[in-house]
């Protein structure tokens, strides 16, 4: 029912635009035009990126939030500040320009890149690009926003966004005023494929020569995405999924409608999860942990790794015991589950735990609803999560306070054996 309220909000919005006069209601906003242009060269490590705003009237100050490491020679001919964290910058009359350059290349703390240039493609994150921004403007003016890219002859570029011309990409987000690009980015000699399931395009890319599996990733899209929809039917209509080899991280890192996952990563591991589903369920989800919840985020991603892989008998039910036993072994070595980041052992334990609340639901509600719920719910709401909002959703769900989510039992160690 929830899930349905944003239809239900749609069809009283469009009946009170007709009884108010719609396209008067809707003249009454403002645009402007906001393009970036975003140059690249083979190899080299600083693209040069500008914003241009273009219309009769602009908003009166933009806030970038920016780190001195990444970005440098932020230039205007309009009054800028630039600061550490902060560029101010004012821009005035009908057309105003911000230069700056970005610095691709970075290297996370464990020592894989998440932002790569190499001589023959680059992969990075648009909101990191083009970093994100406050502006001060008139409630009823707001952007139109592009993105191009200014590439070497030869390259290409995918985003999450649909091209709207050569290598330019028009970046819509009707809950914005000021729109900007966000998700994973590669541009390059790549090769691209893509196919529909159900509502949802699939993109596949990876730099060429590396994109001999894309056919592999795609068909198991095919197989595990329909399953995976079913719990969230609120997906993304357009997913793009990228992958490359060293030096980037070995790993799988989720953007907005968006993800990474390192070439060498197998669609099923050893243990019976799949880095690639595992990402698909943070964009399902779209939540982030408050600062001790990641293991929520990571549970989620896990336990629907695993669970999408049983619907779609991508593993048989032996394997998925397997699987569980395997995280049982695991999860002894998580002493707690609540900590800013949630690593293998707290993972495997808050999947355990994700396991309890499904089956305490079940046995609730007589069948009737499920962790399914509670997770389209949280989907649904987004943003930042925390244990507090999780008993809630799941009380609402279930109908009562779940034993299973009670912080003491949480906080101590996992008895000795079993739950
Ligand atoms: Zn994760």
């Amino acid at each position: 029912m929830i899930a349905k309220l944003p239809g239900l909000r749609t069809v009283l919005l469009a009946i009170a635009s007709l009884v108010m006069g719609g396209p008067a209601l809707a003249a009454k906003i403002a645009y402007y035009d906001a393009t970036y242009r975003a140059t690249f060269k083979p190899g080299v490590e600083h693209a040069q990126v500008e914003l241009e705003l273009n219309g009769a009237r602009l908003p009166s100050k933009l806030v970038l939030r920016v780190d001195s490491k990444r970005y440098r020679n932020f230039r205007s001919n309009q009054p800028l500040e630039v600061g550490d964290h902060e560029v101010v910058w004012r821009p005035q009359g009908k057309r105003s320009t911000l230069s700056y350059e970005f610095a691709v290349n970075h290297q996370r703390s464990s020592g894989g890149y998440d932002s790569y240039i190499t001589q023959d493609w680059a992969l990075f994150r648009g909101d990191k690009l083009i970093p994100s921004t406050r502006v001060t403007a008139p409630r009823d003016l707001h952007s139109r926003t592009t993105l191009q890219f200014q590439l070497p002859k030869g390259w290409s570029a995918v985003t999450r966004y649909a091209a709207s011309g050569e290598h330019s990409f028009r970046i819509e987000d009707s809950k914005r005023r000021f729109v900007q690009p966000v998700g994973w980015m590669l541009i390059g000699k790549i090769g691209v494929r893509s196919e529909r399931i159900h509502h949802v395009t699939a993109v596949i890319a990876a730099p060429e020569g590396e994109s001999a599996r894309r056919q592999d990733a795609l068909a198991f899209i095919n197989w595990n995405l329909p399953k995976l929809l079913e719990v969230f039917p609120d997906f993304p209509k357009r997913v793009l999924i990228v992958s490359a080899g060293n030096p980037m991280w070995r790993g799988g890192l989720s953007g907005p409608a968006s993800l990474y996952v390192h070439a060498d990563r197998p669609l099923i591991s050893e243990n019976r999860t799949s880095p690639l589903l595992h990402e698909l369920v943070h964009v399902a989800l779209g939540i982030r942990g408050d600062n001790e919840s990641d293991w929520i985020v990571e549970g989620l991603a896990e336990f629907y790794s695993i669970q999408t892989l049983r619907r779609s008998g991508g593993i048989s039910q032996k394997r998925y015991e397997q699987a569980i036993e395997h995280l049982n072994k695991s999860a002894r070595r998580a002493p707690t589950l609540f900590a800013k980041n949630s690593t293998g052992p707290t993972t495997a334990r808050a999947v355990l735990v994700f396991q309890q609340v499904d089956v305490e639901i079940r046995s609730l509600t007589g069948g009737a609803k499920s962790l399914d719920d509670v997770a389209r719910k949280l989907a649904a709401d987004r943003g930042e999560v925390s244990l507090i909002q999780l008993q809630e959703i799941a009380q609402q769900v279930a109908g009562k306070p779940l034993r299973s989510l009670q912080r003491e039992r949480l906080m101590k160690p996992l008895a000795e054996p079993g739950p």
